[in-house]
C-alpha cells in the first residue's frame, strides 16, 4: 500500500460503518459476494443472522476505500476464502478486499476502489444480506440525466393519475432497457408437474421474444439478464441494470397459488403493502416465508424511499394493460389481476422504473395449457411490447 494512501486511510477514512450484533451471540459471516462493474459494483455480505447497523461517514478527497468492523462476529466454515488476507479483485471499480481479524470477536473488511462517489447501504433478509451499492461517479446516470434537465420544465407531458414525477416533467427518455427472465438454473421458480413445465423456462422464452420484437421494431438496446438457463441471484439482477445504466427494468415472471382456479395477469411494483395475496407472491419470488416478509417491514421501509415509486407504478399500469389487452384479444377468460406494489427483492435497489409482471398462472390448467403455447407466449410478448413502448411514449421524449 502506498504511503499516501495509508495516511488517507488513518486521516479521512470514507466510511465507517458498525455493525453490531442484537443480542450477544457471534454471527456468521458465510460470505461475501460481489459484481463488479467499470463504474458501479455491488457488494453483498451474507450473514447467519440480523445485525443493527450503524454507519459514519467522514468528510474527505480522492475516496477509494470503504472498510467496516463486524463486531462479535467470525467467519463461517462455509467461507471458501476465509484463510486468505486478501483478495485480489482488479474487476472494475473494485481491486481488492483485505479481509483481517481486528480482534477476536470482530472482523474488518476492507474494499479498496478506484473512486468511490456515492453509495447506497440496504438489507435483505431470510438469510440477512447487507447489499452495498458503491457508483463511481457522485451522481448515478437517473439522477444525472434529471440534473442536468432542469432548463427543460416547461414543457410538462400529461398528467397521469394526479401525479407528475420530475422524470416526467423533465420529459428524460429511454435508451436501454434491461428484461429480467425470472429464476434459472438451480432455481427453477414455480413449475405444473403434469404438464413438465418450469417457470424458468417460460420466462426465458418470453424474453427472448420480447427482445426479438423489440430488435425488429425499434432501436432501443434490449438486455437480458440471462440468455441461458443459468442461476443468478436476485440482487445480481438488479445489479446489472444498474451497471448498464438501463432506463427501465422489467422482471417477467410466472405466478402459481394454492387454489387451482386462481388465475389472472398482475404486475407489481415495488412498495409496501399490507394486503396478504401480494405479500404472499412476493414471499414465493424473494424464496422467503410469508412471515419473514411481514418481519422486514421496517427494512423494506428504508428500501423503497429511494425507488422510482410513481414511475414505476406507471410503467406496470402500462405493462398490465397491454398484456391483457392482447392476450383478449385472442383468448377468452383472460382476467386482469391489476397493478399491486409489493416488497419484491429483485426489484431493490434498482436506479430505474422497475416492474414485476406475472404472466398467468402455472397452477390453472387451462392458462398451464395456453402458457405450452408459442401463439400465447408470442401474445404476451407483443403486450410487453407495446406496455413499455406506451410507457417510453407517455415521457413524451422517445
Ligand atoms: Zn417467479
Amino acid at each position: 500500500m502506498k504511503k499516501t494512501f495509508l495516511l488517507f486511510f488513518l486521516i479521512f477514512p470514507l466510511l465507517f460503518t458498525l455493525v453490531e450484533p442484537k443480542s450477544g451471540r457471534s454471527v456468521q459471516l458465510h460470505n461475501i459476494r460481489f459484481y463488479a462493474y467499470p463504474d458501479y459494483t455491488r457488494v453483498v455480505l451474507d450473514l447467519s443472522s440480523s445485525m443493527k447497523v450503524q454507519e459514519k461517514i467522514l468528510p474527505g478527497q480522492n475516496l477509494t476505500r470503504l472498510y467496516f468492523d463486524l463486531l462479535n462476529c467470525d467467519f463461517s466454515r462455509l467461507y471458501p476464502e476465509a484463510n486468505k488476507k486478501e483478495i485480489l479483485i482488479k474487476s472494475g471499480n473494485l481491486k481488492k478486499i483485505r479481509l483481517g481479524e481486528r480482534s477476536k470477536k470482530n472482523l474488518r473488511i476492507v474494499f479498496d476502489f478506484d473512486k468511490i462517489g456515492k453509495y447506497d447501504k440496504f438489507y435483505l433478509t431470510s438469510p440477512f444480506r447487507v447489499v452495498f451499492d458503491i457508483f463511481q461517479d457522485d451522481i448515478n446516470h437517473f439522477d444525472k440525466s434529471v440534473a442536468s434537465s432542469t432548463d427543460r420544465v416547461e414543457s410538462v407531458p400529461e398528467q397521469i393519475d394526479g401525479q407528475y414525477s420530475i422524470v416526467r416533467q423533465l420529459g428524460l427518455g429511454v435508451k436501454r432497457i434491461v428484461i429480467d427472465p425470472g429464476h434459472g438454473g438451480k432455481d427453477p421458480g414455480t413449475f405444473n408437474r403434469s404438464m413438465k413445465l418450469y417457470e424458468k423456462t417460460i420466462t426465458l422464452d418470453l424474453a427472448r421474444r420480447l427482445k426479438s420484437v423489440f430488435d425488429k421494431h425499434s432501436s432501443y438496446e434490449i438486455i437480458l439478464t440471462r440468455e441461458r438457463d443459468q442461476y443468478i441471484s436476485l440482487e445480481e439482477r438488479t445489479a446489472i441494470a444498474n451497471s448498464k445504466k438501463s432506463d427501465l427494468f422489467v422482471s417477467i415472471h410466472v405466478n402459481s397459488a394454492p387454489r387451482k382456479n386462481t388465475r389472472g395477469i398482475e404486475t407489481f411494483y415495488l412498495n409496501l403493502t399490507t394486503d396478504s395475496w401480494s405479500m404472499s407472491v412476493a414471499a414465493q419470488e424473494n424464496a422467503i416465508s410469508k412471515k419473514s416478509i411481514g418481519e422486514m417491514k421496517s427494512i423494506v421501509e428504508q428500501i423503497v424511499k429511494n425507488a422510482k415509486r410513481s414511475e414505476s407504478r406507471i410503467l406496470s399500469q402500462f405493462i398490465q394493460k397491454h398484456v391483457v389487452k392482447q392476450l383478449k384479444s385472442k383468448y377468452s377468460k383472460i382476467s386482469s389481476l391489476g397493478v399491486k406494489k409489493a416488497p419484491f427483492y429483485v426489484l431493490v435497489g434498482a436506479r430505474m422504473p422497475a416492474s414485476l409482471v406475472e404472466t398467468s398462472f402455472l397452477s390453472n390448467a387451462q392458462e398451464a395449457k395456453r402458457l405450452k403455447t408459442s401463439y400465447y407466449r408470442y401474445l404476451i410478448a407483443n403486450g410487453l411490447y407495446y406496455g413499455i413502448i406506451s410507457y417510453i411514449k407517455s415521457l413524451g421524449k422517445n
